[in-house]
């Protein structure tokens, strides 16, 4: 009993498998051949077959041409539809089979696809392999898709040849049906199989219902490249599919893994698996810009789905154009600009695109930039000479002075022009990112162009962009091999850009006051250093014109030459005829790195340097050199009053005609400047004092934790405070000096704790302890001072300076 019923059940699963597995009707070499003559006699005005090639001596590689006779071939799109797998991959050849079916009946899709395009389909290309024997391989061993054979690839990627084609007929036939129609899109179907079986394998599972596969559209999984270049006609296909009930693979977005590479097979595992080989299919691209796909079918009526989808488009015009057809017009392109197909037929498109992409490997494209609002422009070069003279057109440097571009830049990535002459026209795709420009004008060689399709240009908003596609006819086109495109308009809309910071960032900035007095000259190197640099504003005087001389503060490790906004009002010094430099300069920090010792001389000497490159640009600037006045807030203070203390810096036998000039000034304006470095000093006027260790080597995280040692180590500095700190220069030539000490928060009295020690009133109340004695004006002004007036560096420096 109980192996009865082990009988019964086991008797039960196979006649399941049997009912669901069955085998598929496998189709014979006559039932193909009699389906072909009957729709040959069924439909002669729509159907023509010819024998292109013979497979295994006796099969003929069938190519049969669909269209509607009654319409005029001219104006027709040719769209191939192949199997190169066929054989084992079966579904994708009865797939051909079945969209040849539908595509010759009443569906309006069918009859409109008919009306507008020649549809040549190569339904079975290896009937040796479909009804013999279900390899990939022909008789010499030669796999259709791949081009591979028993003695390696066939193809001559260079050449683009295929060697021994004799022993390749079922693709010769191919080859022979792209060179004669150069079709818009070729699209080479696969399928499912049993291709790793031998054939003593299979038994009777030479095909079986349900056996499927992942389906995929516009790609195989053995080649990526094998793709129809833009995306949107893929989801187009995928579109018609999934509405028929059949989902589709996205390759690599599904996958969400980027593409494989030579450079990036360190990265292995986790890029895509598809790989871009160089496949037969890729033929009709490389000659005659073919868009080229490839399907996996697992299922006829699917591929049958999916193929309308891609039918419909070339019936219509596609996304951004204007006349009917795949998008395959574009033959070459410099960024976002392209050379496309002329004509106004699909023939004559046709043959304009075979010849500019069989010639646009010697065109150099260029255009004027940088790229700017209002304004468009675009050069070919059809020859070496032409390339050379767009250097020096007379027609584009007209056209660049009339704007603000700097240059015209060519695609370095071509290679010598061939001097190829044009015959069957050529057109060019500019595209402006406004919806409705105003006063649009295109020019081609400084001539003004007409709207017109056949000799002009039109122009049209599509995909967010105005188009402007510029016609060239034959006659136009072969007289030049400089062709130069301008285009001018008036945007609709106003567009700014400039990132702005926050309101309270900008008041503590100045950034308004910055933004609306830019420098004559921004970042002049005054050193090879990054840091030394200058702005230089010039007051338009008619006589040389005094000057500002502005060192930003920072504690000389912080901020840089435009806070000079932040305490002088550089429209006001200009306008009352005085010229200003602000500087910056090497840190500390620089310094340090470079193990200079003290690190202060870096940030003091490039003050003086800077000062001595400016008095040297005097003529060329139109400053007088002998009204100078420095200025700077704190650390940059410190430097201004020892550059006026300091004796003068001039090398006069120097070779150099910088260091030849003077580092003296007339007058120093600061804000809570440091006037002496010497930690002893420092601490008998402020007993908190801690500014000064970080300037001469110590590092630490707080001015106290630097200054201590500092003070403590005085005896090793003396030699270098009596260098670097100011007034350890002072003498009786010096000039008079300002200081302001805005926060000052009580009187000023020497051997008091400050507020804030660094910026004390008292100070300058020691600057002016020891120039007052030597005979020198200095002016001390501070919060709640009880003088008159409302002082400011400003103020100084224009009383100093007028
Ligand atoms: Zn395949």
């Amino acid at each position: 009993m109980k192996a009865l019923a082990l009988a019964l059940l086991a008797l039960g699963a196979s006649a399941f498998a049997e009912e669901k597995y069955a085998p598929m009707h496998r189709l014979t070499w006559d039932e193909y051949a009699g389906t072909l003559s009957h729709w040959r006699k069924t439909y002669p005005k729509l159907v023509a077959i010819e024998t292109r090639e013979m497979s295994g001596l006796t099969m003929p590689v069938f190519l049969l041409k669909i269209t509607d006779g009654s319409v005029p071939d001219a104006d027709k799109q040719v769209c191939l539809i192949t199997t190169l797998h066929c054989g084992p991959e079966r579904s994708g050849a009865t797939g051909a089979l079945a969209l040849t079916e539908w595509l010759l009946g009443d569906d309006p899709l069918a009859v409109e696809t008919r009306r507008r395009q020649i549809v040549l389909v190569m339904p079975i290309v290896n009937p040796l392999a479909m009804f013999h024997t279900d390899r990939f391989r022909n008789e010499h061993g030669v796999d259709p898709y791949t081009g591979l054979a028993p003695d390696g690839k066939r193809w001559d990627v260079k050449a683009l040849a295929l060697r021994k084609p004799e022993e390749a007929p079922e693709l010769a036939a191919v080859l022979s049906v792209i060179d004669e129609y150069k079709p818009e899109v070729h699209a080479d179907l696969h399928g499912t199989g049993l291709q790793e079986y031998a054939l003593d394998q299979l038994g009777a599972r030479r095909m079986y219902q349900g056996q499927i596969l992942t389906e995929i559209t516009g790609s195989a999984y053995s080649n990526y490249a094998l793709r129809p270049w833009d995306w949107r006609v893929t989801e187009e296909m995928i579109a018609a599919g999934r509405d028929a009930g059949f989902p589709s693979d996205r390759f690599e977005a599904d996958a969400q893994r980027t593409f494989t590479g030579p450079e990036l097979a360190p990265l292995g595992a986790k890029l895509w698996h598809g790989a871009p080989l160089f496949y037969s299919a890729h033929y009709g691209y490389a000659k005659y810009h073919t868009m080229i796909l490839t399907q996996e079918v697992a299922w006829e009526q699917s591929v049958v789905a999916r193929m309308q989808g891609l039918l419909r488009i070339g019936n219509a015009p596609w996304g951004e154009e204007r006349t009917a057809g795949y998008p395959v017009n574009r033959v070459k392109h410099f960024i976002g600009h392209f050379v496309t197909a002329y004509g106004s037929t699909a023939a004559k498109r046709r043959a304009s695109r075979v010849e500019l992409w069989e010639k646009q490997n010697g065109f150099v494209l260029g255009l004027l930039y940088p790229q700017t609002d209002g304004r468009d422009s675009f050069v070919l070069a059809t020859s070496a000479a032409a390339k050379t003279a767009a250097a020096s057109d007379a027609t584009i440097e007209r056209f660049r002075q009339t704007g603000p571009e700097l240059k015209l830049t060519m695609d370095q990535t071509t290679p010598a022009p061939e001097g190829a002459k044009i015959e069957h026209g050529i057109g060019f795709r500019l595209r402006l990112p406004y919806r409705s420009p105003a006063k649009l004008a295109v020019q081609l060689n400084g001539t003004p162009l007409a709207q017109s399709a056949k000799d002009g240009f039109e122009s049209w908003f599509a995909d967010g962009f105005t188009q402007v596609q510029v016609n060239v006819p034959p006659a136009k086109a072969a007289a030049t091999d400089l062709f130069f495109v301008s285009c001018t308009y008036e945007p609709d809309e106003k567009r700014t850009t400039g990132w702005m910071p926050p309101a309270a960032v900008q008041a503590q900035n100045a950034t308004a006051k910055a933004d609306a007095t830019p420098a004559t000259f921004t970042d002049v190197a005054y050193g090879a250093h990054f840091r030394q640099t200058m702005d230089v504003w010039l007051t338009p005087s008619p006589r040389p014109a005094p000057v500002v001389f502005y060192i930003h503060g920072g504690g000389w490790g912080a901020q840089d030459k435009t806070d000079i906004h932040q305490h002088l009002d550089l429209r006001g010094l200009l306008d009352a005829g005085i010229s200003v430099a602000s500087i910056n300069y090497r840190f500390l920090a620089d310094a340090n790195a470079a193990q200079v010792s003290p690190p202060l001389q870096w940030p003091l000497h490039d003050a003086a340097r800077a000062l001595q490159f400016l008095r040297a640009h005097a003529a060329a600037w139109h400053l007088d050199k002998a009204r100078i006045a420095a200025s700077g807030v704190s650390a940059g203070g410190c430097s201004s009053l020892w550059l006026a203390m300091h004796d003068d810096m001039a090398d006069p036998r120097s070779a150099d005609p910088i260091a030849r000039e003077s580092t003296r000034v007339i007058f120093t304006a600061t804000k809570a400047p440091q006037p002496s470095l010497d930690p002893q000093q420092l601490v008998e006027w402020i007993p908190n004092s801690n500014y000064g260790g970080h300037a001469f080597g110590y590092v630490g995280k707080t001015r106290p934790e630097t200054f201590a040692p500092f003070l403590a180590n005085r005896e090793r500095h003396l030699a270098d405070l009596r260098l670097y700190s100011p007034i350890a220069h002072a003498s009786a030539d010096d000039p008079p000096a300002f200081v302001i000490c805005p926060k000052q928060d009580k009187p000023p009295v020497k051997g008091e704790s400050q507020t804030d020690s660094s910026h004390s009133a008292v100070l300058g109340l020691m600057l002016q302890a020891t120039l007052q004695p030597l005979g020198i004006k200095c002016e001390l002004r501070y919060e709640n001072d009880g003088l008159p007036g409302e002082p400011s560096l400003q103020e100084a420096l224009l009383r100093a300076l007028k």
